[in-house]
């Protein structure tokens, strides 16, 4: 099925994504990124053979003058044949997105900041600030009334547009309900990663205070996290707790949780979900889960995003595969007469941007 005309021309704000790569990828390289794997096994044959693999092969290998589904090796030789800032541009400007929010706290050093991004793509961007990783840059602080400063300062630097919180890989989600002391958080400074479950849960208040969206990393990801720690579900607690704040929480990616976080949203004024990295990770399912993700969530609630990491083709896949489901789950609701045309165009411009710009106040 083809995507309808007014979902293909729709301009996206993608409120959660890394950044490209600087160099090139050798093939080992390429494929672990394709699905945020430690590694290619011979066990496990090619990552080309999945599901995000074939959808490379369908849709990226046309934008670099290749037939549809053109080989892994033809693939990967075209695209080094071509400079990786070309590459790069090329399937940045044909993803539609407008807008970044760029979380740049994880290897920064190998990727293109938000601003390096955005001049690419001839785009905006603005800075999601990482709250564990700004907690260990700030731990050298002479002492910690330093570190409580410079923290505050930089959660109100006029850059910064949200927060995200990786207590999924750290401690997992059961946050607790009670904002703990300060005095209880600084005693856990140190220079290493932010571990400490005292600490997280202190950060992620101390976002809210500033009056940032927070978003938390939520489902799967890499082989660092304990999936069942990571169900929103966990969160309870903690949104019961910030339901009056007025400050919005972004539940991120969700899969396999997402109806969980579809739930979430709908039951707390302040929550918001998205189905980021499983979009094009799930490729040409992408469409059925997709349409799980929307099941009960209200409209005004959901977010686009890409989660893109390292291949710019990500961002492509991402956009792409979006927009293919969000065509579908409309088609399918016109084709039903659950709403109008007019309902139709104005649940996409939601979904694509506005609930984006809304929330994050762009
Ligand atoms: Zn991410």
């Amino acid at each position: 099925m083809g995507i309808l005309p007014f979902v293909a021309e729709l301009g996206l704000i993608d409120h959660h994504c890394h950044g490209v790569s600087r160099t090139d990828s050798t093939r080992e390289e390429f494929e672990s990124l394709l699905l945020e794997a430690d590694g290619v096994s011979p066990l496990g044959g090619s990552f080309f053979d999945s599901a995000i693999g074939f959808a490379v092969r369908r849709w990226c290998a046309p934008l670099l003058d290749l037939p549809r589904h053109a080989s892994a090796e033809a693939y990967l030789e075209r695209r080094n044949s071509l400079h990786i800032t070309e590459v790069s541009r090329t399937f940045l400007m044909a993803s539609g997105i407008h807008t970044f929010l760029v979380d740049g706290g994880f290897q920064p050093e190998r990727l293109l900041s938000g601003a390096e991004l955005a001049s690419l793509a001839g785009a905006d961007s603005h800075e999601i600030v990482r709250l564990e990783h700004l907690a260990q840059e700030l731990s050298a602080a002479a002492s910690a009334a330093e570190f409580v400063h410079e923290l505050r300062a930089r959660l109100r630097s006029a850059s910064v547009v949200g927060a995200k919180s990786v207590a999924a890989y750290r401690t997992g989600l059961a946050i607790s309900g009670e904002r703990p002391s300060e005095a209880e958080a600084l005693r856990s400074i140190s220079s290493g990663p932010v571990k400490d479950p005292v600490m997280i849960s202190w950060l992620a208040w101390e976002a809210m205070d500033a009056g940032l969206p927070l978003q938390f990393h939520v489902g799967y990801g890499d082989s660092d996290i304990d999936l069942h720690r990571c169900d929103p579900s966990l969160l309870t607690p903690f949104l019961r707790a910030t339901a009056g704040l007025g400050v919005p929480v972004l539940l991120l990616h969700n899969y396999p949780f997402h109806r969980q976080a579809g739930y979430l949203a709908q039951v707390f004024p302040h929550v918001f979900c998205d189905l980021g990295l499983a979009t094009h990770g799930l490729g040409h399912q992408a469409s059925r889960v997709f349409a799980e993700a929307l099941e009960i969530v209200p409209y005004g609630k959901f977010l686009f995003s890409s989660d893109a990491f390292g291949l710019p083709e990500l961002y492509y896949l991402g956009a792409l595969l979006f927009r293919q489901a969000l065509s579908d789950f409309l088609a399918d609701g016109l084709r039903r007469d659950a709403f109008l045309e007019e309902d139709a165009h104005r649940i996409a411009r939601l979904i694509a941007s506005e609930n984006a710009a809304r929330v994050y106040k762009l």
